[in-house]
């Protein structure tokens, strides 16, 4: 019974994040936000596009096929722990990156969680430049 109720309330929250993106969209056209707002929101869409967001693991498998398990965030992997650990190194060796940037665009959520990612990069980006001569 609370697995359920669990279930039902954290669809919200688990896409919370991409609520974050018609904000920012709105802070930058309106120009009502002062950039160290957008500065924030920014970070944290990229932070929930790299941890938190209902991804597909994609990690590669033993018979070298992407795990089709549900994991969060871009970097993180499904509850195998081995996959846990596969995309995190991937991130931090270079020669790997394009390997896991292939990986990003492999099916739809993970893709629109990359978008978001760099949606949020960009926006954190100019909001920062724009702090910093202001
Ligand atoms: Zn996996």
């Amino acid at each position: 019974m609370g697995r359920k109720r669990k279930k039902a309330s954290g669809i919200a929250g688990r896409y919370f994040g991409y609520l974050l993106l018609p904000i920012i969209v709105y802070g930058w056209t309106s120009g009502n936000m002062s950039a160290a707002f957008i500065l924030i929101a920014s970070s944290l869409t990229i932070l929930y596009a790299l941890f938190a967001v209902p991804a597909w693991c994609m990690a590669t498998t033993r018979d070298g096929l992407a795990c089709r398990r549900n994991s969060h965030g871009l970097l993180l992997g499904c509850s195998l722990r081995e996959h846990k650990w596969q995309k995190l190194k991937m991130s931090f060796r270079a020669s790997k990156w394009g390997e896991l940037f292939g990986k990003f665009w492999s099916n739809t959520a993970n893709a629109a969680a990359a978008v978001s990612a760099m949606a949020g990069t960009g926006s954190a980006l100019v909001a920062a430049v724009a702090l910093a001569t202001k």
